[in-house]
C-alpha cells in the first residue's frame, strides 16, 4: 500500500521503501480484478507484501508454490 509516496506492507504495516523508484527492498504487489464468476464482481484489490510476510504466508499453502532457481539473468 502506497501512502504519501511511502510503500508499506498491508500484512505488518511495515515499511517497505520510503520513495517512489527508489525500491530496494523486494515485495510482493498484487493486483485482483474480480470477475463476473465472483461475489466481488466489479471490485479491484491491491496490496503490497514485505518478504517476510510473504513467506509466512506460502508456508501455509497446502501446496507449496514452485521455486525455480534463475540460473541465467536476462539483461533488459
Ligand atoms: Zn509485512
Amino acid at each position: 500500500m502506497r501512502k504519501a509516496g511511502v510503500l508499506y506492507c498491508n500484512c505488518c504495516g511495515k515499511m517497505i521503501s520510503e520513495s517512489c523508484g527508489a525500491d530496494r527492498e523486494e515485495f510482493f504487489h498484487f493486483e485482483k480484478t474480480w470477475g463476473y464468476f465472483s461475489e466481488k464482481d466489479g471490485t479491484s484489490q491491491t496490496a503490497d507484501i514485505c518478504e517476510s510476510c510473504f513467506e509466512q504466508w506460502m508456508s501455509q499453502f497446502r501446496i507449496p508454490p514452485q521455486t525455480v532457481e534463475r540460473t541465467e539473468i536476462f539483461e533488459c
